[in-house]
């Protein structure tokens, strides 16, 4: 276990993918970003390879204190389950006390279809893996895996209140605040952007979400924006449905907007993340180049940005 005396200190942002998805169509992991603060983490989406990409990180389960879902479209969350499962417990140097999921509940506008939210979505999972779970607790004297995961359902404003336009506070612990807002990703609802702050700076996530006002408040004087971005150009190109063309592009941001966004909210530092479609890197930070004045940066899997500090935005370590 690290000894917290002689953790780095600090607050650090690790894109530990990039990739939307659910389709494999280059290199990189599936979306999820971790936030380091002094000897904790936090995820951000549970995309394909996080638990691999969190590994080779260097970020041990033992550290794990929260995991923070923007919505519920599988290549965010599709990986929450081996995550857990692969973190839990001392044989894997895992975490053996509480840990917190958070995230949208289901759509309430959905009626009779009894769709399943964050709090379902674990409970099922711990339930279709209640075998290997047994057996491991009792075999390997692991901790009760059910009485250790909480996951807590986000009580989002109703879209239209006047409450819908306003950040609320979701999560605090001794080092950190967490913050959302909802954001524009149709029809998937409750869509959140997430920020996180600490002693040290902020991290704001987009999620998934077209050109957001709301992102713009909760983003206000963020250090880093982590924000998605789409290319529109690639999946017209390709002869995709309109359908599919039509969602891409009424719940997804080209880079343009991302670089509106940063620089209406203020934000210190841009980074990418969560590329829809494929471009090259001169591509991405052309474009958001184009409408934001400060530093961007396109994340790859695995990049690791320091946050705050003397010189403010941070930069990539
Ligand atoms: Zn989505």
């Amino acid at each position: 276990m690290t000894d917290p005396l002689t953790a780095p200190r600090g607050m650090d942002l690790l894109t530990l993918g990039v990739a939307a998805g659910p389709a494999i169509r280059g290199p990189e992991h599936g979306i999820a970003s971790a936030v380091v603060v002094d000897d904790a983490f936090y995820l951000v989406d549970f995309g394909l390879g996080c638990t691999r990409a969190a590994s080779e990180a260097g970020l041990a389960g033992h550290r794990f204190r929260a995991g923070f879902v923007t919505h519920l479209h599988s290549d965010h969350v599709v990986e929450l389950p081996g995550f857990l499962l692969w973190n839990w417990g001392r044989p894997v140097n895992g975490f053996s006390s509480p840990v917190r999921v958070i995230g949208p509940g289901p759509d309430p506008r959905d009626g009779t279809r009894h769709l399943a939210g964050t709090s379902r979505l674990v409970a099922s999972a711990l339930d279709a893996f209640s075998y290997d779970i047994a057996i491991r607790e009792g075999d390997e004297d692991r901790p009760p895996l059910a009485e250790l995961v909480r996951a807590t359902e986000v009580a989002a404003p109703e879209p239209g209140s006047a409450a819908a336009g306003e950040p609320f506070e979701v999560y605090a612990d001794e080092l950190i605040t967490v913050t959302a807002v909802l954001v524009d990703h149709p029809p998937v609802h409750p869509a959140l952007a997430y920020r996180i702050d600490s002693a040290y700076g902020s991290v704001t996530f987009s999620g998934d979400t077209a050109e957001s006002e709301n992102l713009v408040r909760l983003a206000e004087g963020t250090d880093v924006l982590v924000h998605e971005a789409v290319n529109l150009d690639y999946y017209r190109a390709r002869g995709f449905s309109p359908a599919f063309l039509a969602h891409q592009e009424n719940s997804h941001t080209p880079p343009a907007g991302a670089g509106r966004v940063a620089k209406a909210a203020g934000a210190r530092r841009l980074v990418l993340s969560h590329f829809a479609g494929l471009a090259d890197t001169a591509h991405w930070h052309g474009e958001a180049a184009s409408t934001y004045d400060g530093p961007v940066d396109v994340a790859t899997s695995g990049a690791r940005y320091r946050v705050g500090g003397p010189s403010g935005a941070g930069g990539r370590a």
